[in-house]
């Protein structure tokens, strides 16, 4: 009978001819393709038309090779054929802190090893270098889809569409000075260009991403939800990650961190996508069903800082649309979401003692269609299906030991292959990976670079590293500036920012004016006012922010570190006085500049700048 059949299709073939076939660019084969339609639809062997970069056809292999004549075959009999993996939460240039910082919870990880580390290291430069380091990794192991927040998003979104990856990329507002944005106006700005700038971009899908309800008050999530439904972007957001989180945010706000969410409209809108949801009430389960907020599971970084078990059968019992995040290479500390799938299933086991509370099918779903979902791509990506995106993932073949024999497709997926077992990966019809080559990556390079650039940040944050800007000030005068002072976590005690203006004001119109007003506010904050504050800046490598009297004027007046963003964006207003363009290029040279800039030689221990001497 079969065999008859096979005949009858064979003469169909025939018969029709090679000019009758609609012509396709690629045609896969595999012995699985696993499709994650709604029918959970598997065609054993499978095959899949791509044209255009869509796919033309999905089904089984007789059936697609006779209808279409393509320019490519790829043929995998022993090999799984699936959607490409969607990675719903990660910060993708923190591969440059993989390996940073273990044993840690999430609010000393972050405020005693991440928030300096990044305040120090993150420029433009090495936000592209670690970029290009993670699209690297994706790609290898099949990650077609990711959905980032982090600084300088617009040069993540740059090395992604040069990557041929497909990102949902989040510009990252947060309340307190960033190496891309000096406070949250210049964040909301940068994001509202951020926008601006990708409203039609095929493969990136720009989004604001506030960074949680922790680290922002009411207001400005507010205008983070209205930006997002100006643009009709998603909102990226980590929400209830962590007891002590829980525990502040009701704390501070009268409610744990969904229900204030909810309670101040930031659900009310278009899409929400929340990283971690580890500790929701049963309300809040409802709140995220009934406000379709997508959820971004990531369960090796929860199990990593000792977060917690999210409740994922919950949440998909409740209808939650949920996708599986690796969050960044700092707390995983890798991006190969088939570890993920396999920690998924498994976590939810042991933590109910109970083998069927997750099991392969539902974890991989998460890995795909789900995360496309939680993404609000579920029409597009997530599945194999005719008129999405050919966005593929080829698994497994060779007859590797460790690989045979396969048994259950899914079950191969998500205990069996690695991230390392992809044969290749293609996004929009565009092989990125194949066989060890990673296509549109310089993998080499962005390797060398992030050495280089691991470097510089751990001799930035090592007390007697040799990438030290030092500058000596002189205090000439005395008046209280009215100083809001914070704790923002600087690797060497405290980010102070003055706020603008005083009852007075002449603060700043004497700092404009005159240099000797920046030296007597620096040496009035370091030999008094940082005292208070425990003499962490008693020194005089220590690091000062300030706000200066137009918006476009800041200044960091001393510090060991780098970047120095003097003002956002990074330009000079043209008023400022020379004096401190010259400090602001010697230290900007010193510390974190460019390789180019920096030369392969070792900083000098001390800057030099005298600004006692130069006006
Ligand atoms: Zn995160």
């Amino acid at each position: 009978m079969n065999a008859i059949f096979l005949y009858y299709l064979y003469s169909l073939v025939l018969l029709a001819g090679p000019q009758d076939l609609s012509p396709a660019d690629t045609l896969l084969v595999a012995g699985h393709v696993l499709t994650m339609d709604e029918s959970w639809t598997v065609h054993s062997p499978g095959a899949v038309a791509v044209k255009d970069g869509v796919v033309a056809a999905v089904g089984p292999e007789a059936v697609v090779r006779g209808r279409f004549a393509a320019r490519a075959t790829i043929e995998a009999r022993d090999a799984v054929l699936l959607p490409g993996l969607v990675n719903a939460h990660t910060h993708a240039p923190m591969t440059l802190f993989r390996g940073f910082a273990d044993g840690l919870p999430l609010e000393a990880w972050l405020t005693t090893k991440i928030f300096p580390a990044e305040s120090c290291g993150v420029t433009e430069e090495s936000v592209r270098c670690g970029t290009r380091v993670a699209l690297a990794e994706m790609a290898r192991t099949g990650t077609t889809t990711f959905c980032d927040m982090y600084y300088f998003e617009d040069v993540v979104a740059e090395e992604t569409i040069r990557a041929g990856l497909r990102g949902v990329l989040g510009s990252t507002v947060i309340g307190f000075p960033v190496p891309d944005a000096p406070d949250v106006a210049a964040a909301l700005a940068r994001a509202e260009r951020f926008l601006e700038a990708h409203a039609t971009s095929p493969l990136v899908v720009p989004a604001v991403a506030p960074h949680s309800t922790y680290t922002l008050d009411v207001e400005t999530l507010k205008r983070c939800r209205a930006l997002a439904d100006r643009f009709g972007a998603p909102l990226l957001i980590h929400l209830s990650e962590t007891k002590a989180e829980v525990e502040d945010v009701r704390t501070r706000f009268g409610r744990t961190p969904i229900a204030h969410a909810e309670s101040i409209g930031l659900f009310s809108g278009g899409r929400t996508v929340a990283a971690h949801c580890v500790h929701p009430t049963a309300e809040e389960i409802a709140i995220l069903a009934r406000r379709g907020v997508g959820v971004g599971h990531c369960p090796e970084s929860n199990m990593k800082l000792g977060s917690g078990v999210a409740p994922v059968p919950a949440l998909l019992r409740a209808g939650v649309a949920v996708g599986l995040g690796t969050d960044g290479a700092a707390s995983n500390d890798d991006l190969d979401l088939f570890e993920e799938i396999d920690t998924a299933a498994k976590l939810q086991k042991v933590a109910a003692l109970d083998p069927t509370a997750l099991d392969a099918r539902a974890a991989v779903a998460m890995a795909t269609i789900g995360g496309a979902r939680a993404l609000g791509l579920g029409e597009r990506i997530g599945s194999i299906e005719e008129g999405k995106a050919a966005d593929l993932v080829l698994l497994g073949g060779s007859g590797r030991a460790g690989l045979v024999p396969m048994g259950d497709p899914y079950s191969f997926v998500a205990y069996v292959a690695k991230g390392s077992d992809v044969k290749l990966t293609m996004v929009a019809g565009r092989v990125v990976y194949r066989d060890g080559e990673t296509t549109t990556v310089d993998v080499a390079a962005a390797a060398r670079d992030a050495v280089r650039w691991r470097e510089r940040i751990e001799a930035a944050m090592s007390s007697s590293g040799g990438a030290e800007a030092r500058i000596d000030v002189t205090w000439t005068g005395g008046f209280a500036p009215h100083v809001e002072s914070r704790l923002v976590a600087s690797s060497r005690g405290f980010v102070v920012r003055l706020t603008r203006g005083g009852p007075s004001g002449d603060v700043w119109e004497k700092f404009g004016a005159d240099g000797a007003a920046i030296r007597a506010l620096a040496e009035k904050l370091r030999t008094s006012g940082f005292e208070a504050l425990g003499g962490k800046l008693s020194r005089p490598k220590d690091m000062v922010v300030m706000d200066a009297p137009s918006e476009s004027w800041r200044l960091l007046i001393g510090s060991t570190t780098a970047g120095l963003e003097v003002e956002p964006g990074g330009q000079l207003g043209a008023g400022y006085p020379a004096w401190l363009r010259e400090t602001r290029d010697a230290l900007s040279k010193l510390a974190m500049g460019t390789p180019a800039e920096r030369g392969e030689g070792d900083p000098p221990a001390d800057l030099g700048v005298d600004l006692a001497g130069s006006r």
